[in-house]
């Protein structure tokens, strides 16, 4: 079965820096936040264009400290997307502040600026914006400028844009602050869980890092309240090091694997990704097609051996936890999006006959 991404082949291809990096560590005999984190936060934040860059254990974690660090407090509502997977409402959650939730726009599947300023109308106290499925929201400059001229904090959730730049400046340097995930499957992972807070704010890095561990400002000396544990390790922080030269090029041939699907794809019931061409605001994350039959091209993908998910099948504000709470809210797009959506098969070490393998079955498809 062709799956959605493939780790082994990633770790393969990595082997022996990976082994090389490991061994490094365990010689050092220094496990967590050491000089290989630090290591890596600088070439991050440097990669990114940011002053800042603070590792911590995972990717909701740097959505919810960045929150706190940027002084959202329980009871305030926070915007937020909910076509995103609820990791942002999961944050938001964390702190007891509530989610008002944006639409997005129904072609990029990623918010927008009067979705944003209807928002700020509204009277939030944050805004988070996803930059979703590797997509670069086109308009965040000027996002960051309303929110900017508002008064009101803007944090952007790079977990799926890692390497995504809108002329030439990379996603995650625009806000405030921004969230970014580590997770093995993500354009940038470690082999385990990871994330960070990237910031041009000195004060606001050095809040999360306080965040991070315990609210410490010096060692057992417990002084910012909301903290928790929540570093990365340096086995991750070493291997992030290895794959981080590496993502400009993985991310251009994810692109090209959805400019193949999209030249050579050719069914009147599949739409492509909307993207524009070889430019890299897209970092082809995911590559999410979309279909009124759905779950008819999934079980048919599935016969041809090619597996494939749904990113993601609930909008945040239908998820059961939240029982009738948001049953008075309409997002259109999002919800409509939700059915319609299927992510192909799309990672740096897909073959050419793998993506092959994928037009001809979606061509094949005859749909009901
Ligand atoms: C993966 C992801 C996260 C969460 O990251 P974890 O490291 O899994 O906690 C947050 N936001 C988005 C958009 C993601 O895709």
């Amino acid at each position: 079965m062709l799956q959605i991404n493939s780790l082994a082949a990633k770790i393969g291809r990595f082997e022996a820096p990976i082994q090389q990096a490991l061994a490094r560590v365990t010689a050092s005999g220094w496990l967590v936040l050491g000089p290989e984190v630090r290591q890596f936060e600088q070439a991050f934040a440097a990669y990114v264009g940011a002053g800042y860059c603070v590792g911590l254990a995972n990717g909701t974690d740097a959505l919810e400290l960045g929150l706190r660090a940027l002084g959202v407090a329980s009871g305030q509502r926070v915007a937020t997307v909910a076509n995103a997977g609820m990791y942002a409402s999961t944050a938001i959650l964390a702190i007891g502040a509530a989610p008002e939730f944006m639409d997005v726009d129904p072609a990029t599947q990623v918010t927008t600026l009067a979705e944003v300023e209807r928002v700020l109308d509204a009277g939030v106290a944050a805004v988070v914006v996803t930059h979703l499925y590797g997509q670069a929201i086109r308009d965040i400059a000027h996002i960051a400028a309303l929110c900017a001229a508002r008064g009101v904090p803007l944090l952007e959730d790079c977990a799926q844009a890692h390497g995504a730049r809108i002329d030439g400046r990379c996603t995650g340097s625009f806000g405030d602050a921004a969230a970014f995930s580590f997770y093995p499957t993500k354009n940038l992972g470690a082999l385990g869980d990871g994330g960070a807070v990237v910031t041009s704010s000195e004060r606001l890095a050095a809040r999360v890092a306080q965040l991070r561990q315990y609210g410490w400002s010096a060692k057992y000396q417990v002084e910012l309240a909301g903290a928790r544990n929540s570093r990365l390790d340096e086995m991750q922080a070493a291997l992030l090091s290895v794959f981080l030269p590496a993502l400009d090029a993985d991310n251009a041939r994810r692109r090209a694997v959805v400019r193949a699907y999209a030249s050579r794809i050719r069914h009147a019931g599949v739409q492509l990704p909307a993207f524009d061409g070889g430019g890299d605001s897209y970092v082809a994350h995911l590559c999410v097609v979309r279909s009124l039959d759905r779950d008819g091209l999934r079980a048919h993908l599935r016969e041809q051996g090619i597996g494939s998910d749904v990113h993601y099948p609930i909008p945040d504000h239908r998820q059961p936890l939240f029982g009738e709470r948001f049953a008075a809210v309409r997002l259109p797009h999002t919800e409509r999006l939700a059915g319609e959506v299927l992510t192909l098969p799309c990672y740096p070490e897909m073959t050419d006959a793998q993506v092959d393998q994928v037009i001809e079955a979606v061509n094949q498809w005859q749909a009901a």
